[in-house]
């Protein structure tokens, strides 16, 4: 029978004590060599070891009293109270009905995946078997009383929900699903799966139940189900997904729920929506609209919408700065002493061969090669010469690689980080250059419509070893805005 307190004060009266082991003023767990609070009686029914006094290997939750807080047995410290499981007689934490925690997340498991028939279904038993097998039980038992893992793995069990990925992944309850997931994954229940997929998914159910009103979020899920996720989930089996990749996917659902706003902002809907729609839709903010064209295609593919066209533009790219500017920065670069020598011999691979910073530091000191009259740089095919000035900037790096000290004073890179084997980080060096106003992005887009003008764009994305599509396009869109242009410089 608990005793009514009638205050506060009568209740710390009885259990507010100094806690002997840890000193702080908390309810008393325990009464041993002093009263314990709870946080110090829970360490000492999880402390094992060989008992200095007695020799014996057990729970060691006692103190000897010579206060030199050396942990000993039950026994050796006088504990009157036992903690030996009625069970199974392990001796350690015990919990209700005097069982430890390992009987007593058995009973919780089993009575969770009963499949019906008493006994645990089959594909679950490696789950259960992983998680009695952990080593930190109290935080295995610790989920079951604070979240829906349980219910969702009942309903695993019991065969009520089936027990794949698909299925977790429409839950509206996403948290509880990927914890599960992750469980299973984890316990090699379900095969593993991609991680930015999972995220993808997570964020689709999220995004579709915040859609209004329920006929747009029915149509975005069906294109987000049968052509994102489909494309996804075929291109994760072949290589994990890159965050881009799935980045670019939210960009679509998201323009297609846009798209179907615009439209009835317009008082109109996919079904009738008319050329003239779709070339006022395009007509402004083309680059963040175009996401959208994955849903038009797939909407009149799948007979969603009239079949209808929009003319392809190229995206802008950051305005690129004047010719005369780039020169300017360039002779800066050059002359300037008191810019770094990295930021000056950066800047210029950007302002000269349109390198991204991202690829800049990936140089290694191999990807310089130095003979008696010339430097040549391995950017690209053929190796490309570094005119004068850059190339004696170039024997002064190298000099000063070779003279330096420090964790990575060994390393190859031609632009080494502060991180052992790691090289500069690329947005550290475009912070450096920005603080020397170098523009990095328009920099490079004025580098590329010069280079552009002196040979064709394939010529050119070679020389500069532009292999990946994206850069290949900016070049080629730089190229061809640059075309329209009469000859002569316009900058000015
Ligand atoms: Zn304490
Ligand atoms: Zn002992
Ligand atoms: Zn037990």
């Amino acid at each position: 029978m608990s005793p009514a307190y009638s205050t506060r004060e009568q209740f710390e009266r009885w259990h507010i004590r100094d806690c002997v082991r840890c000193g702080r003023r908390a309810a008393k767990a325990a009464n041993w060599e002093g009263p314990i609070c709870r946080t110090c009686f829970d360490h000492a029914v999880h402390t094992w070891g060989d008992c200095p006094d007695c020799g014996m290997h057990r729970l060691l939750p006692g103190r000897r009293s010579s206060g030199d807080e050396v942990a000993i047995c039950r026994d050796c410290a006088a504990i009157t109270r036992d903690f030996f499981c009625d069970r199974c007689g392990f001796e350690g934490c015990l919990l209700a009905g005097r069982f430890c925690e390992r009987c007593t997340l058995a009973d919780k498991l089993n009575r969770t995946l009963d499949d019906g028939t008493g006994k645990t279904r089959p594909e679950l038993v490696p789950l259960r078997d992983g998680i009695l097998g952990s080593q930190n039980l109290k935080r295995q038992l610790a989920w079951f009383g604070q979240s829906r893992v349980p219910e969702v793995l009942a309903a695993l069990a019991r065969g009520d929900l089936p027990l794949t990925h698909k299925a977790l992944a429409a839950l509206p309850d996403w948290r509880t699903a990927s914890s599960v997931r992750e469980l299973l994954m984890h316990h090699g229940v379900l095969p593993r799966m991609d991680r930015q997929l999972m995220l993808f998914e997570r964020w689709l159910a999220q995004r579709l139940a915040d859609l209004e009103p329920p006929e747009h979020a029915q149509l975005v899920h069906r294109f987000a189900t049968w052509n994102e996720l489909r494309r996804l989930r075929r291109k994760a089996e072949n290589e994990p997904l890159r965050p881009t990749t799935t980045n670019e996917a939210r960009q679509r659902v998201n323009r297609a729920a846009d798209f179907l706003t615009w439209l009835a902002d317009h008082n109109t809907g996919l079904q009738h929506c008319t050329q003239a729609d779709l070339d006022a839709w395009h007509s402004k903010h083309y680059a963040t609209r175009r996401p959208a064209q994955a849903f038009l295609r797939w909407a009149m593919r799948s007979g969603h919408m009239p079949k209808l066209t929009w003319t392809w533009k190229p995206t802008t790219n950051p305005a690129p700065i004047a010719q005369h500017q780039r020169l300017a920065l360039i002779r800066r670069l050059v002359t300037d002493q008191t810019i770094p020598l990295r930021e000056r011999i950066a800047g210029l691979l950007v302002l000269l061969y349109a390198q991204p910073l991202s690829r800049v530091v990936q140089m290694t000191i191999h990807d310089v090669i130095t003979s008696d009259n010339e430097v040549l740089l391995r950017i690209g095919d053929p190796l490309t010469p570094a005119p004068g000035p850059l190339a004696d900037l170039l024997h002064e790096l190298l000099a000063d690689r070779a003279a330096a000290s420090g964790p990575n004073s060994d390393s190859d890179w031609l632009f080494p980080g502060r991180r052992a084997g790691q090289p500069l980080q690329h947005r550290s060096l475009g912070e450096a250059l920005h603080r020397h106003g170098i523009p990095v992005q328009s920099g490079r887009t004025s580098a590329l419509r010069q280079l552009v003008l002196q040979a064709p764009a394939p010529v050119v994305a070679r020389m500069l070893g532009f292999h990946d599509k994206h850069t290949t396009r900016v070049l080629i869109e730089a190229g061809g805005s640059w075309n329209r242009y009469a000859p002569g410089d316009h900058d000015r």
